[in-house]
């Protein structure tokens, strides 16, 4: 279950060919793989077809997982995997949703997401990050800073 996405984020102690190079052995000895943080996070979903063809254009990846937390999303991702494109409506996920910031509350409170918000919509609160949103501008910036992906995008329901 190794931790992969095109652009490398989340990666610790090596680099994103360390990553190829290491599934490509673990394949060779017959294991499979099953391929995690593909959109870091959230951090990569405007970039979804790039970040979902850069999975199953490798050979050596037999699956990959991705939160989702809605049928429509299922179907979206379904149809991106599947086909190897976007939708026709590439804006049926965002209809009745939108997209805030969530910090999980195992934080450890390091203070990367803060000093990598350009708006100032992270504070420490109680030895953890908390989100001001409204002043987030939903950038993102934030997700890729934290290495144990404690920040995510999430899509909200809007009554
Ligand atoms: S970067 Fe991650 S662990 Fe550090 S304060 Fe932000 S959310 Fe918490
Ligand atoms: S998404 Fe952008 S504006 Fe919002 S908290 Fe993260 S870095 Fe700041």
């Amino acid at each position: 279950m190794p931790l992969i996405n095109y652009k490398g984020i989340g990666i610790k102690d090596g680099s994103l060919n360390d990553v190829e190079n290491a599934i490509e052995k673990a394949k060779r000895n017959n294991k499979g793989i099953y391929a995690m943080k593909v959109l870091a996070g959230g951090y990569l979903v405007e970039d979804i077809l790039r970040s979902i063809s850069y999975i199953t254009n490798n050979k050596n990846i037999d699956s990959l997982a991705i939160g989702m937390d809605s049928l429509e999303e299922i179907d979206f991702n379904s149809y991106v995997v599947e086909n190897s494109k976007l939708p026709v409506d590439k804006n049926a996920l965002s209809k009745n949703s939108k997209r805030v910031i969530h910090i999980e509350p195992w934080c450890e409170g390091c203070k990367n997401c803060i000093r990598a918000c350009p708006q100032e919509a992270l504070v420490l609160e109680y030895g953890q990050a908390k989100i001001i949103h409204e002043k987030c501008v939903r950038c993102g910036y934030c997700v890729s800073a934290c290495e144990d992906f404690f920040i995510k995008f999430l899509n909200i329901r809007e009554q």
